[in-house]
């Protein structure tokens, strides 16, 4: 896809599952099944959906999805499915790993930073040898102490080979990470939570990460129960989409099966996504 002076490729690292009724919080059932049908075990089917960015000089990746570093008891739980993957997808497109210049993770869910790091032998390397790794600050601080409940989404391996060879910078608040491409702190699924924004030719392109996984959790009380702070989600939802509608940006969903993009209408303070496709 063109954008501005940019090439945006999608990059997938497959599916896998996560409880419906955890998906989707206080929101019943009978609501959630219509728009997402879960499986037998109550799940529903979700995309890793990461970003290429590539343009100024610079190649930029937004997410790395799960990765490989898992039992097979951990992939039966999570139903993962490497339909395809980072590496594949990068491949395909001519891109080598040395290639990529930035890796920016809107968060260090596994889910989220799983490919920033491979194993090889012994220990872990950083998949991306070239690249920064971005995270704000406080992400990364949450992550290397972990709480009882947020410990089984928290993966030293993919940071720690980072941190070791120096391929980690820690934002603090917004920042410019390069020309076009800037991380916005959005807290609420966690604290230190980042959507990333990417501006070219007078267009904007919104990658939301877990402030709104799907296009079906845009409706503003359609909130995760992972969502460390889902008041403070409502917050940054409200803040982030009045600014969607009012400058018309399109939005990228990174757990959506299906819909990729879509933009913003509001009515009488209800929202809902018009759901675009993605223009090759
Ligand atoms: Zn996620």
């Amino acid at each position: 896809m063109k954008w501005g002076d940019f090439e945006i490729d999608l990059i997938s690292d497959g599916t896998f599952r996560l409880d419906g009724g955890a998906m989707f919080g206080v929101v019943p059932k009978v609501f959630w099944e219509r728009v997402s049908p879960p499986d037998e075990k109550n799940r529903i089917k979700l995309g890793l959906n990461c970003l290429l960015v590539r343009g100024n000089g610079k190649s930029v990746l937004i997410d790395t999805g799960c990765g490989f570093k898992y039992s097979s008891r951990e992939l039966e739980i999570y139903g993962i499915e490497h339909e395809s993957t980072v590496f594949d997808d990068l491949a395909k497109l001519g891109v080598a790993a040395a290639d990529i210049d930035f890796v920016i993770n809107t968060h260090l869910h596994f889910d989220h930073c799983g490919g920033n790091t491979v194993q090889k032998d012994e220990g872990f390397e950083p998949s991306f040898p070239n690249a920064t790794y971005v995270v704000q600050r406080q992400e990364f601080e949450d992550a290397s102490h972990p709480s009882e409940r947020t410990q089984a989404s928290y993966f030293k391996e993919n940071w720690n080979p980072l941190v070791e060879r120096g391929q980690l910078e820690l934002l603090d608040g917004e920042h410019t990470v390069c020309e076009g491409i800037v991380g916005i702190p959005t807290p609420g699924h966690t604290l230190g939570h980042q959507s990333v924004k990417i501006q070219s030719g007078g267009e904007t392109l919104f990658f939301l990460g877990d402030l709104c996984p799907t296009s079906a959790h845009v409706p503003l009380p359609w909130i995760m129960s992972y969502d460390l702070y889902p008041a403070l989600t409502l917050e940054t939802r409200k803040e982030v989409y009045r600014q969607a509608v009012r400058e018309s940006w399109t939005l990228f969903f990174d757990h959506d099966p299906g819909t990729l993009l879509g933009r913003l209408s509001e009515k009488d303070g209800r929202y809902r996504a018009e759901t675009m496709p993605w223009e090759a």
